[in-house]
């Protein structure tokens, strides 16, 4: 296994449609691997192929039980995944992203979604997701469609900015509610 560079923003790949996979070979399963070992080291909680310069529709997600800080991180390597059904109800979050470092955004997203995919190994699966797991899939999947938060975003502020924020804070006797930094996928 081995941890690789990140696509980082402006380059092109990014803003590419990522390949349907038919392969399911040693190739592909070395290139999940390293996925989900970049996303560790990174760390994050998702990556997504041309993130890793790979225009292939995989993306691997690591998240824990938002409730139930106990039960360990569940991983998820899907390929060819698509969303079948999205809840009309929406959450605004703020997302940051592992290929645009410097920004976070406040987001409009589904609360809850249904995936069809497939497994690593080709099995056709079907998932359900809500609140932040939910959200972290729907931010994966845009990647493989070109779609970065950015795009999406209806407010965006520096991580600097936010950082500087917190800091003020900390010197104050009543602090302002600093802005949670969000994790990265
Ligand atoms: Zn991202």
């Amino acid at each position: 296994m081995a941890v690789l560079e990140i696509t980082k923003v402006p380059d092109k790949i990014l803003k590419r449609k990522a390949k349907h996979v038919s392969d399911f070979g040693p190739d592909l399963q070395n290139l999940i691997d390293d996925m989900v070992e970049t996303m560790r080291e990174a760390p994050g909680v998702g990556l997504a192929g041309p993130q890793v310069n790979q225009l292939l529709r995989v993306i691997v997600v690591e998240f824990g039980d938002e409730e139930d800080e106990e039960i360990p991180p569940q991983l998820y390597t899907l390929v060819n995944p698509e969303i079948s059904k999205m809840s009309k109800d929406t959450v605004v979050g703020t997302e940051g992203c592992l290929s645009i470092p410097e920004l976070v955004g406040d987001v409009e997203r589904s609360e809850s979604i249904t995936i069809k995919a497939q497994t690593r190994h080709g099995q056709v699966t079907k998932l359900k997701a809500s609140g932040w797991l939910a959200r972290i899939f729907q931010h994966e999947i845009d990647h493989l469609n070109g779609i970065l938060f950015t795009d999406r975003a209806e407010a965006i502020y520096r991580l600097e900015d936010i950082l500087a924020a917190q800091e003020a804070a900390e010197g104050e006797d009543h602090p302002a509610e600093p802005r949670d930094l969000p994790p990265l996928g």
